[in-house]
């Protein structure tokens, strides 16, 4: 039993402003200790739940968060030598966690909530089914057969994920009152329930389904502003609808950003 978990940085405990997120800030370094400790109470409880190999992937912002020297060592750390954004996930892995989840864009009351680009991108669908990071990584694992077992995150991210997902094990770790400000949920408890939540996720092994959407897959993305959208609008099978907003059509579940 192989299970990979991908990390984002909005959704871990003890996160409440913007600011503690941003590397240049005071309060980075505890932001990544935060992570840390959500995220080794995720592969503590992956591996009591019957996980014999865990892989963990740096994912928020490129990666560089994590803080090796406190990753369980039981956890292989995927530092993606392929270079590609899903690192190493293939078809070996029986099912994927996202720890640290944040809502997509336009979410209410859901902490930071943004669909890559909180700048640039306003909306993404696929087949007309609005979307955020949580189904994005589910569509790529999606690929190899894998399917999401667990999400962490703030109560938004984690009611959006149970409408993609079922069966599903979720850990709510605070709730976003407004965009830039959250209730946390006690540091111990939110450990506790990540733990718990994980456990039980590898058990939805063989039940849980890939997210695998009908093919081809036609996606939209809207951005922001029109020059955001100049940007990306030369590249080879974009069509432009208008000025904000490109649709391009793919069986490629590893195509689905632009
Ligand atoms: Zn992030």
């Amino acid at each position: 039993m192989k299970i990979y978990i991908h990390t984002d940085l909005e959704g871990i405990t003890g996160i409440d402003s913007m600011e503690m997120t941003e590397r240049a800030g005071g309060r980075y370094r505890e932001c990544c200790e935060l992570l840390m400790g959500d995220l080794n109470a995720a592969v503590d409880g992956a591996f009591a739940g019957g996980a014999k190999h865990v892989t963990v992937l740096d994912s928020h912002g490129g990666g560089n968060n994590f803080l090796a020297g406190m990753l369980d060592p039981r956890a292989e750390n995927d530092t993606r030598p392929n270079k590609k954004w899903w690192g190493i996930l293939d078809a070996s892995y029986q099912g994927t966690f996202f720890i640290g989840a944040h809502a997509m864009a336009g979410t209410m009351n859901a902490f930071l909530d943004h669909t890559q680009s909180s700048v640039s991108w306003h909306d993404y669908s696929i087949n007309r089914r609005r979307m955020g990071e949580l189904a994005q990584w589910a569509i790529v694992a999606g690929n190899w057969g894998v399917p999401m077992l667990m999400v962490s995150g703030d109560e938004a991210a984690c009611i959006e994920a149970r409408q993609f997902f079922n069966p599903l094990e979720t850990a709510v770790v605070k709730r976003g009152l407004g965009r830039n400000r959250a209730e946390l949920v006690e540091t111990k408890e939110a450990r506790a329930r990540l733990r718990e939540a994980a456990r039980k996720a590898v058990a939805l092994s063989g039940k849980a389904k890939p997210l695998v959407p009908a093919k081809p897959m036609e996606i939209t993305l809207e951005f922001n502003r029109a020059d955001y959208c100049d940007g990306a609008a030369g590249k080879e099978g974009m069509e432009r609808l208008d000025a904000r907003t490109l649709r391009w059509v793919t069986s490629d579940p590893l195509g689905i950003l632009p």
